[in-house]
């Protein structure tokens, strides 16, 4: 029997992989320009780095978790998201000793035991950046700028930022006991899971798919009107900043985030291109991450793109695949050898070049070529080769010209570098 690989599992084939590529390029350049890091972290952490650092009462934690036991006994969990990791690195590498700020970012895969369907897998990739250490509303707002001009320069469009407060510790526990109780009285409409969510975590009945969940909780009341006056400060120097950078957002008072250790600033880039599963990166700050993990008070702000929407997104004209600039076409023994050597310096030379190793036909090297959709095609045959000399042809014109087999090198590169 054919093995196939695990339901939700994708390989990322070479025709895609240009997009992917380009996606990580641009990424690396405008972070980089922000002063940000690359940091790369294991994919495999002990079970309670994220129980804690995400919450116990999270989708997440309680049913999306790649979790086992290895042979020695302990709880290790495959990474759902990268935030809790970098911060565990942070810490244990003291990298606050060098500079309390950190401008941290780190590229990819992530596994939640989640239904796939599109846009939503079970190992999907994420490109994430986090700033650790500055409380300061300025760093929220640039953030989120770099997320926007990230998402602008790779060509998408018809974005919305959706932005929220979600309070701290000193005000979200009044609200959540506000909402708790005005959904108590219609907990009879809510589904079994949100049935359980309003005793352990009732902002997470925002998120629920179900329609009379939506239902009851339609006219709840909305946590910006329950937060502090500190966080609502903090809140009106996020849109201040935003709007110095010329930045529009939405409020969405709804949007809550599935992760327990959001505070404040909470913020989402939702695409209208995407169908139901629309965000296309989310992300918030988080004052108490650093301390659920064991750590000193440090305030944290950071995104999560994911990387398989981000990709379908796109612009569909846009050519991310490097097709070859040459394929010789050699015909016959010595010609085949004398491709191989061309080929060699060709490399060294920058330039893109394929061969036929099988010493096919013409007409069949001709086909490759075509669909390898090489720009050029020398045809070297053993007449021309004694003369040095071969026919270099144009795929794009089909104009074709008689060339010294010395100056190849110089020629293409005066008309493809
Ligand atoms: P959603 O509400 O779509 O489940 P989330 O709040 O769980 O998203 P985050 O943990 O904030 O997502 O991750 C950030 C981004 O990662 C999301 O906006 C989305 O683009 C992407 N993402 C999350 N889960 C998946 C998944 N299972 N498959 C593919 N992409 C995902
Ligand atoms: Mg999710």
């Amino acid at each position: 029997m054919e093995i196939k690989a695990i339901r939700g599992f994708n390989d990322i084939l070479p025709d895609e992989i240009g997009k992917w590529q380009f996606v990580e390029k641009n990424a690396r350049e405008v972070f980089e320009g922000f002063g940000f890091s690359e940091i790369r972290i294991p994919i495999l952490e002990r079970t309670e780095l994220f129980s804690r650092g995400i919450g116990e009462a999270t989708d997440i934690v309680e049913k999306e978790m790649y979790t086992f036991t290895d042979r020695s006994g302990n709880s290790l969990t495959l990474r759902p998201e990268a935030t809790a990791s970098m911060a565990r690195a942070y810490l244990e590498h003291q990298l606050y000793t060098f500079d309390p700020v950190a401008k941290l970012y780190c590229i990819g895969p992530m596994f939640r035991y989640e239904r796939p369907q599109k846009g939503r897998y079970r190992q999907f990739y994420q490109i994430d950046a986090e700033v650790f250490g500055v409380e300061n509303p300025m760093v929220d707002a640039e953030v989120i700028v770099m997320l926007v001009r990230f998402l602008r320069r790779v060509g998408l469009e018809k974005l919305e930022l959706q932005l929220n407060t979600l309070g701290d510790r000193n005000c979200r526990p009044r609200y959540r006991e506000e909402l708790k109780r005005f959904l108590m009285n219609k907990s009879f409409q809510l589904c079994e899971d949100c049935q359980r969510r309003l005793q352990t975590n009732p902002l997470r009945i925002f998120d629920c798919k179900v329609e009379t969940c939506q239902e009851a909780i339609a006219d709840a009341p909305k946590v910006s009107d329950f937060v502090c006056s500190e966080c609502q400060k903090h809140f009106d120097k996020v849109k201040e900043y935003l709007e110095m950078a010329g930045l529009e957002y939405i409020l969405n008072p709804r949007m809550v985030r599935g992760l327990d250790y959001y505070t404040r600033t909470a913020f989402e880039v939702v695409s209208y291109q995407l169908g139901s599963q629309n965000a296309v990166a989310g992300g918030g700050r988080y004052d108490n991450l650093f301390q659920e993990i064991g750590g000193l008070e440090i305030p944290g702000i950071g995104f999560a793109v994911g990387m398989e929407r981000l990709v379908s997104l796109l612009p569909k004209d846009k050519v991310f695949v490097s097709y070859p600039h040459l394929f010789i076409a050699a015909l016959g023994e010595e010609p085949l050898k004398e491709a191989y050597r061309m080929i060699n310096q060709l490399h060294l030379d920058g330039i893109r070049a394929e061969l036929d190793y099988e010493g096919k036909s013409l007409k069949s090297q001709m086909r490759r070529a075509d669909k390898l959709k090489a720009r050029y095609v020398l045809i070297l045959g053993e007449d021309e080769l004694k003369r040095g000399k071969a026919a270099l042809r144009n795929m794009g014109t089909k104009s074709q010209e008689e060339i010294s087999i010395d100056k190849l090198s110089e020629i293409l590169k005066s008309k493809i570098l």
